[in-house]
């Protein structure tokens, strides 16, 4: 990846070299982060950040999930993200924000630990590849299942990744660009990063929070744009075999935006080309982020 000129941390924006910590660090060694995935985009007006309050909040209700003392309110983040852009001259950018126990102490308990809060920021394009975001892309159901709820709750700690990773790790070896995770019972979950939207019928389903995905900040905001465009979206657990049959299926969140998925397993979504509701999806949320749509003009920040 290329470097950008800071990183902010603890506070100050110091040096992107600089922006380092010890080996002994608490969050590397037991994954005791938590953190989030926002994005900028530039547009007519200027740059404007994608529900950021949003996601600043979810940090924090993921750092009281956890338990990882969190000492900057929801707008000193949001106003560290916007110090970050304009120092790195970012119109565009995905934005990582990472709160985690460091070091100072070994042992499972971190209540020693110091804890160090973070905004990185940086140009990313299309996640799952311009291709992907275009015409679909390749999706396998992975052999791993989503880890339960009664083993991690809900929010965005870094431990449980290692679930996605092995799942991501799996699909992409077998030649497909992401994977899906089924929970435990055999109920449809989420991709490794993204939340799915299943189109049947006539119908647009997507699994509920209580089948193990995250919301998904894209996830709501799709569910919302549909329903304002007169599509409701029905929260409903799937099986693996309610996707064989779809006629469109769908990716959200903030690094896949809304990504077609043209595959799953050895069978075609669909003729194998993103459906109608896929492409009203995409050009709503396009639309929305690229702040063209007056009703929703509150979700974006401007630098
Ligand atoms: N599920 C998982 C496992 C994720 O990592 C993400 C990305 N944050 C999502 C869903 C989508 O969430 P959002 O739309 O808030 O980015």
């Amino acid at each position: 990846m290329e470097p950008v000129k800071s990183i902010w941390m603890d506070g100050e924006l110091v040096p992107w070299a600089e922006a380092n910590v010890h080996v002994l660090t608490h969050g590397l060694h037991y994954g005791t982060g938590v953190f989030e995935g926002i994005r900028a985009y530039g547009n007519d007006e200027g740059t404007a950040v994608f529900r950021l309050s949003d996601h600043m909040q979810r940090l924090h209700n993921s750092a009281t999930t956890y338990s990882i003392p969190l000492k900057y309110s929801v707008d000193e983040l949001a106003a560290a993200t916007r110090q970050l852009l304009l120092d790195n001259e970012l119109d565009s950018a995905y934005i990582r924000p990472i709160v985690f126990y460091g070091s100072g102490t070994m042992g499972l308990n971190p209540s020693k630990a110091t804890v160090v809060a973070s905004i990185v920021a940086f140009h990313w394009g299309a996640y799952l590849g311009e291709e992907g975001l275009q015409n679909g892309i390749r999706v396998k159901i992975a052999s791993w299942a989503r880890i339960s709820p009664r083993s991690f709750p809900a929010g965005k700690a870094t431990g449980p990744y290692i679930n996605s990773v092995l799942a991501n790790q799996e699909a992409t070896s077998a030649g497909y660009d992401e994977a899906l995770l089924l929970t435990e019972a055999g109920n449809v979950s989420e991709g490794s990063g993204e939340n799915l939207f299943v189109v049947r019928d006539g119908e647009v389903l997507t699994p509920p929070v209580s089948d193990g995905c995250l919301n998904g900040i894209t996830r709501q905001s799709v569910i919302q744009l549909l329903a304002d465009d007169g599509q409701e979206v029905i929260e409903k657990s799937m099986t693996r075999d309610d996707l064989y049959a779809a006629d469109e299926l769908f990716f959200t969140g903030t690094a896949a935006e809304v990504t077609p998925i043209r595959h799953l397993d050895d069978h075609e979504v669909g003729d194998g080309t993103p459906g109608l509701i896929t492409r009203r999806a995409q050009e709503l949320f396009r639309d929305a982020v690229g702040g063209k749509l007056a009703a929703y003009r509150d979700w974006l920040d401007y630098i």
